[in-house]
This record gives structure tokens, C-alpha cells and sequence, in this order.
């Protein structure tokens, strides 16, 4: 059997060292792999002031990008949808997402999801694995590859739960925010989970000041249980009291999802419900009109609908923003990423 291929992406300055030191190359030579690596380039042959031997020693017993791209879909906004394939052939998206100030990627922690929502198209392919933090961090630097910069901001908001997938996840997060990996700003970096309570808990412990992001959409038990099935394993009173201690421990203030979904979460008491769930919690809600998928229940509500769920929420006192959808003409909206696309 052939030894299992390293990969560059997702390897930190100890274990460069480690590696060139078994290819009998000085310790500088690690260093300046190292500013490659996560510049990026698009292969080892770009890596110019590397010696032409040592290039083709890495690439023979080396993998550059565990990731390549096979298609990019681009949207009227700007929005770009990548297709990415993985080394066994798994496929999984990433978006990025260009605004005024700044530039988001969004990216995917697993390849399909255990969770089962019933309103999120990831949700209905079942799960597959989870991702290396190699393969989450290459999704950023494809999008900056084919962009031509760094984006400043990173969501896990793609395919998978990122607390399903721990210890990659933390892993990958430290390779972004790290000096000589992306240099991306821990507050410029945000998780988003439907509400793992065990990992929820743990994220909190690290003392991170990432941004984390808590899919609720809907403020009582029975409702949620119904969409989302990891209600029925965390109930709202155990979700609760993790995100109060989360915020004990960090500091930082939560995001509350809320995907409004018409005439099932987004009436007059569904409104009084969040408030009174969320007072005294250091958070913002950002309200999102789900993205119906096919063969789902949900519809989209009316703007004007969305518009007044808003104002009760003010009203009741909470911090409330409208989520801007992007990139739907190419099916790059929350919700909406499976995969796999069809051949046009
Ligand atoms: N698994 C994580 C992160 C990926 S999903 C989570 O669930 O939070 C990113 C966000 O998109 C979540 O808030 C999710 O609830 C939301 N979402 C999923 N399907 C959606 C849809 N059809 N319309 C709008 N938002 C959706
Ligand atoms: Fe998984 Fe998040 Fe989709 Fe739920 S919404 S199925 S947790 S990706």
C-alpha cells in the first residue's frame, strides 16, 4: 500500500519543519514554504524561491490544495458559487460573497449534515463525513485564488454542523486567525449551529472572540422540534442556559438566527415568544425569509410581513436586522446548497 499523501493545507510551521527537515532541507526552507502555503498560490511550482528539486520532491510526495474546484457559478450581485471536489471524489460548496467594505466567504464544515432540518437542502442529502481542517481552510484560499485577494471575513454557514465536527473546526479557526496562516481576525470569523448544546458549551470554554451564530427559528420547543429535529435532544431551556454561560465566558455578543418562514413562525405571538426568550441575552437577531427549497414546506413570507416581525421585535426590545439575501439566482442562498449541480 502506497503511504497516504501529505497535505500542505492545514499544516502549521511545526509540522513544515517536520517535514523538510525529513527531506534533509535547512529550517528556513520551512519558513518560506510556509508563506506559500497560505499566501496562496495556485501549486508548488509558483513557490519561486523554492530550489526546483525541492519543488519536485513536494510535488510527488506532497498535495498542495486538498481541494480543487470544478465549477464557479457567478451572480448578477457578485456572488460567486464554487463546486469543489475532495480527494475521494466528495463534492461540498463554498460562496463568496463581495460587499462595499468588505468580502465574506462561506464555507462548509462537513459534506452533507446529520441534523435533518426539513427547510435546508444540506439537510436532505444524510452526511457523509466531516471536513479536514485542511479542506476548510482551502475553501478560503480557492475563493482568494479565484478573486485575486484575501476575503476579510469567514462564515461556517455552508454545508454541515461545524460543532459535529469539533476538534477540525478549532483547528481550522486557529489556521485562519493565525499570523502566518490567513491572518483573518478572530472577530471577523463566525460559527453558525443549530444548537449543539455539548459544543456550544465547549466553544465557550475556549474564550475565542469569534462571532458564534445560533440557529433558532422558532422560540418554543414543539414548533422547533418540528423543523428542526436536534430540538428534541436540546431543548430551548438547555439551549438557553448555554448561551448565557457562552456569554459569560466571552464576552462577546450572539447572533440569533431566524429564518421566517410564512404563517408557521412569523405571527404576533411568535413575536412575543423570541422576546421573551431572549431578554436579557446579549444578542442581535438577524431575521433571513427562508429560501424555499424543493419539495419543502416552507414559503417565503410577504416583505411587508417581515417588515412588521422586525418592528415587534424593536418593540419588545431587541437588537433586529433583515438579512440581505445574496447570490439566489445561482442558488448560493442560505439553505440552498446540496452538492451537487445538475448538468445544464
Ligand atoms: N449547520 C449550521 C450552519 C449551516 S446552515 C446551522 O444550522 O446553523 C447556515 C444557516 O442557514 C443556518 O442559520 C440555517 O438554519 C440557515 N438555513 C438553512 N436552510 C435555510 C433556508 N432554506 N432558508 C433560509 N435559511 C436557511
Ligand atoms: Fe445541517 Fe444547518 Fe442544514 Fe440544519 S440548517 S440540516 S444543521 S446545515
Amino acid at each position: 500500500m502506497m503511504t497516504p499523501m501529505r497535505v500542505l493545507v492545514g499544516q502549521g510551521p511545526e509540522e513544515l519543519k517536520r517535514l523538510l527537515s525529513e527531506f534533509g532541507e535547512p529550517g528556513y526552507r520551512a519558513d518560506q514554504l510556509l508563506k506559500w502555503v497560505y499566501r496562496p498560490v495556485p501549486s508548488i511550482d509558483d513557490m519561486s524561491n523554492l530550489p526546483a528539486g525541492l519543488r519536485d520532491r513536494l510535488s510527488r510526495e506532497a498535495v498542495y490544495h486538498p481541494c480543487s474546484v470544478v465549477t464557479v457559478r457567478h451572480s448578477r450581485d457578485g456572488t460567486r458559487k464554487y463546486l469543489l471536489a475532495l480527494a475521494d471524489g466528495e463534492l461540498i460548496e463554498t460562496v463568496f460573497i463581495p460587499e462595499t467594505q468588505r468580502s465574506t466567504v462561506c464555507i462548509s464544515s462537513q459534506v452533507g449534515c446529520k441534523m435533518g432540518c426539513s427547510f435546508c437542502a444540506t439537510g436532505s442529502l444524510g452526511f457523509v463525513r466531516g471536513l479536514t481542517a485542511g479542506e476548510i481552510v482551502d475553501q478560503v484560499l480557492q475563493a482568494a485564488l479565484d478573486v485575486g485577494s484575501r476575503p476579510s471575513n469567514v462564515v461556517y454557514m455552508g454545508m454541515g454542523e461545524p460543532l459535529d465536527n469539533y476538534d477540525e473546526l478549532i483547528r481550522s479557526i486557529g489556521i485562519l486567525n493565525a499570523p502566518w496562516g490567513l491572518n483573518i481576525g478572530m472577530r471577523q470569523i463566525t460559527v453558525s449551529t443549530c444548537g449543539v448544546v455539548p459544543g456550544i458549551r465547549k466553544l465557550g470554554r475556549e474564550g475565542l472572540a469569534l462571532t458564534l451564530a445560533v440557529s433558532l427559528h422558532a422560540a418554543d420547543d414543539d414548533k422547533r422540534s418540528r423543523i428542526m429535529p436536534i430540538a428534541r435532544a436540546y431543548p430551548l431551556a438547555r439551549l438557553m442556559e448555554a448561551l448565557h454561560e457562552y456569554v459569560a465566558n466571552t464576552k462577546r455578543r450572539i447572533t440569533i438566527e431566524y429564518a421566517l418562514m410564512a404563517g408557521f413562525n412569523d405571527g404576533r405571538q411568535d413575536a412575543q415568544r423570541l422576546t421573551d426568550l431572549l431578554k436579557g441575552l446579549l444578542c442581535h437577531v438577524n431575521l433571513i425569509p427562508v429560501n424555499p427549497i424543493p419539495g419543502g414546506l416552507q414559503q417565503k413570507p410577504e416583505s411587508s410581513q417581515v417588515v412588521r416581525f422586525e418592528n415587534w421585535l424593536r418593540q419588545g426590545g431587541l437588537e433586529v436586522s433583515i438579512r440581505r439575501e445574496r447570490g439566489a439566482d445561482i442558488e448560493a442562498a442560505c439553505g440552498q446548497l446540496r452538492g451537487q449541480w445538475e448538468e445544464i
